[in-house]
């Protein structure tokens, strides 16, 4: 495998939990109100440093979707998923964004959420519980 080049981002950053890779920025989050199997996960506009993984056909609440696999280029964990296509034209608008799982991020300050151990209250994450 080659080197990847991994982009620094700047600002109020989420960062792979695990090697601390760069993932997205606080102002490309369209939504915070997304779940997945292991709680809450964010939309983003843009993620950076992740590998796109086989599309494939899933069945969500919201409909059927193409969605891919992410993974973090750091450590190739899964960090989420990205919407290739949506079937149902009221989730349009997620086509080409991702979304990143909460529970495998850190936060801009730093905070981590974690599943199954006490959660992380307060700080100046704005999360909307
Ligand atoms: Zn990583």
């Amino acid at each position: 495998m080659g080197r990847l080049f991994v982009v620094t981002l700047e600002g109020k950053i989420y960062s792979c939990k695990h090697c601390k890779t760069h993932l997205a920025l606080y102002e490309d989050i369209v939504s915070k109100s997304f779940r997945c199997r292991h709680g809450k996960a964010y939309l983003f506009n843009n993620v950076a440093n992740v590998t796109v993984g086989e599309k494939e056909e899933r069945a969500m609440m919201t409909g059927l979707h193409i969605v891919a696999d992410i993974f973090c280029v750091g450590c190739g964990s899964i960090v989420g998923w990205k919407y290739e296509i949506a079937h149902e034209t009221d989730q349009k608008y997620k086509e080409g964004k991702s979304v990143l799982e909460r529970f495998k991020i850190s936060g801009p300050d730093g905070s981590n959420y974690w599943i199954g151990h006490e959660t992380y209250v307060g700080g100046s994450d704005a999360d909307d519980v």
